[in-house]
């Protein structure tokens, strides 16, 4: 199985003849280019930018952290060296160390991982060992961010590249969020109405900033992950009237709309118009206020590739993430989270053929554990998540090397009070019961 990584290199080399196995083209020729390319602007006016893959076309806030110049023995050094020099990081720090791998993340990468998984679980994997001085997270800074509130207060986590945002958790900033809610206690009030119900419960998807967690935490909310998402708006809907759901919007509508919710009960919150561009009416009239949010890999499918696939592969069954576009989720014979889609492959009998909507790094990589099936994602065009892919194992050198020599490099920090008041949303959702 070609890693994404060696499969974009071969399309991008100028004299390299297509691999068949790749079936297309990546979605930006500047896949091929170091991330440190991107770390580092040309000029000090040009803005942050996630550089090339899925979300290459969203816009970075102001205060997205850059990573800064990576040193250039790691730049210049290739792939056989950096996994020579991870190994030998990793074996000088022994249990110091613990390095935690996204299911969406280059196979580089992840091969070093002692735990792959979505962002809860790795957070989770992570208390399997208190020992360890480090946890590495080669994912994005949310996911560092929820490890270290979890984590011991003695406990360093990293995050190897600190650019390695996330496209969607930056369409709901603290600021805008606190604006919408300011606006929407001023309709509703702040009083819970005769069956003690609040006029609204805030719930914010895991993938968001701790400040997000802690704004839930602070004020009667929760968060959820794509595999409880339905469980945690139940939660909600018992103690309150409507639900103000970030940053997805898919997510929301998706799992809402399942639970029964009609479409006229969720209007859409943009941040940049008064009331979110909505009347009074149909905020009174809402259930689950959806903020205008999305990811930028998975609003890429689209019924049309699903159409494709039905065609030309008859039976084949199709799953895709819930944070696809509602058209493409309705269309599909299943959608669940990156564990769901995992399991239910596995469970699977021998000769499936499955056609997958998520990121193609896990579906490359689903497809190679699982050779009893036909697996392909349901997009033939090549293009990771940008945000993970500034994780590259030259970061991941740097970082471990820095360890062994006693430095904690990029170490991910939640503030005491934003940490505190994220737990309590967090530990809402651990309580929450089906
Ligand atoms: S796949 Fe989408 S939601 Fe996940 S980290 Fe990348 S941009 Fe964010």
């Amino acid at each position: 199985m070609t890693s994404i990584n060696t499969a974009i290199q071969l399309l991008t080399r100028e004299d390299a003849e297509r691999s068949a196995a790749t079936q297309g083209s990546t979605c930006s020729p500047d896949l091929a280019r170091g991330p440190w390319e991107f770390d580092m602007p040309a000029t000090p006016d040009q803005g942050p930018d996630y550089g090339p893959g899925a979300s290459m076309l969203d816009t970075a806030p102001a205060a997205t952290p850059r990573q800064g110049a990576l040193p250039e023995e790691y730049r210049l050094a290739d792939d056989a060296e950096l996994e020579a020099r991870i190994l030998a990081a990793k074996e000088t720090l022994g249990n110091r160390l613990v390095i935690l791998g996204h299911f969406y993340q280059r196979d580089e990468v992840v091969k070093h991982a002692d735990f792959v998984g979505d962002s809860f679980q790795l957070a989770n994997a992570a208390l399997t060992r208190p020992d360890a001085e480090a946890i590495v997270f080669c994912g994005v800074h949310f996911m560092a961010e929820t490890a270290d509130i979890l984590s011991k207060p003695e406990q360093s986590v990293i995050l190897p590249n600190l650019a390695a945002g996330c496209s969607m958790a930056d369409m709901a900033d603290a600021d805008s969020v606190a604006d919408c809610w300011e606006q929407l206690e001023e309709l509703f009030g702040t009083e819970p109405d005769d069956a003690g119900r609040q006029p609204v419960i805030p719930v914010t998807y895991m993938n968001s900033s701790a400040a997000l967690k802690a704004f839930c935490g602070r004020n009667g909310g929760i968060v959820c992950t794509s595999s409880n998402a339905a469980t945690v708006l139940q939660w909600a809907f018992e103690r309150g009237q409507r639900v103000l759901f970030f940053p997805d919007q898919h997510l929301g509508r998706n799992t809402a709309k399942a639970m029964g919710v009609s479409l006229n009960e969720m209007p859409m919150w943009n941040p940049r118009k008064v009331l979110g561009g909505n009347s009074e009416q149909e905020l009174v009239d809402s259930r689950v206020i959806l903020w205008h949010g999305f990811c930028s890999v998975h609003k890429r499918f689209t019924v049309n590739q699903i159409e494709k696939a039905r065609a030309e592969y008859p039976g084949v069954r199709v799953i895709v993430h819930p944070e696809c576009p509602m058209p493409v989720v309705d269309a599909a014979d299943e959608a669940g989270s990156t564990d769901y889609i995992r399991k239910a492959i596995a469970a699977a009998a021998p000769g499936g053929t499955f056609a997958v909507g998520t990121e193609i790094n896990m579906v490359n990589r689903l497809a190679a554990e699982f050779p009893q099936h036909t697996i392909f994602c349901l997009d033939p065009v090549i293009c990771p998540c940008s945000t993970m892919y500034r994780i590259h194992p030259g970061y991941l050198a740097w970082v471990l090397e820095g360890l062994v020599a006693g430095e904690v490099r990029n170490q991910i920090v939640v503030e005491a009070d934003v940490a505190a008041h994220a737990r309590v949303a967090l530990e809402r959702m651990l309580a929450a019961k089906p």
